[in-house]
């Protein structure tokens, strides 16, 4: 068997660990109660900001797992600018996300699955690769996405069934490695 070449290989494996973080982050969210999207912000291998949605806990429309996850970056290097950045997300963002990740310069963006009724990157719009805006943003949709669907799914079937939920836990931990 021949290996891949090495630099394609190490991007492929540094983004599916950040997206494990990622959805270690969701995992969390749901948890709480909240929809389960997690984001974590990396710059050289670091984590400088990372969230889980937390909507229904803040009472806060706008606390949505990549808003905070920007804010909790910018605080911490005190500048708005998220240069030389990676944010991982679990699923594809919508459109008020997606703008944020345009005003804060974030370099590139990693998804798991789709969001066929809000996703704003490649689903319904196209906001951060749109040549109209100042900022253009790498994207690579897709990774770990069973996961992250199955995630969502398994919370709202939960949702839907209150004896399902001890299982959910079991459920998500054999998705979820958060260890
Ligand atoms: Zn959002």
């Amino acid at each position: 068997m021949t290996e891949p070449s090495r630099s394609s290989s190490y991007l492929e494996d540094e983004d599916v660990r950040g997206m494990r973080l990622a959805l270690c982050e969701a995992a969390q969210a749901a948890m709480r109660g909240e929809v389960p999207v997690g984001a974590v912000m990396i710059r050289e291998g670091l984590v400088i900001g990372a969230a889980g949605n937390a909507r229904e806990g803040l009472g806060d429309p706008t606390a949505h797992a990549v808003l905070l996850a920007i804010r909790r970056a910018a605080a911490g290097q005190r500048g708005w600018r998220l240069l030389d950045t990676t944010i991982y997300v679990t699923q594809e963002p919508c459109i008020m996300c997606a703008g944020a990740l345009v005003n804060a310069r974030v370099s590139r963006l990693v998804y798991g699955c789709d969001n066929p009724k809000a996703g704003a990157v490649r689903t319904l719009y196209q906001v951060v690769e749109d040549p109209r805006l100042n900022h253009r943003i790498v994207v690579r949709p897709g990774v770990l996405a069973q996961e992250c669907g199955a995630l969502l799914t398994l919370f709202f079937e939960n949702l839907r069934s209150r004896q399902r939920r001890a299982k959910f836990s079991g459920e998500m931990a054999e998705l979820v490695d958060c260890a």
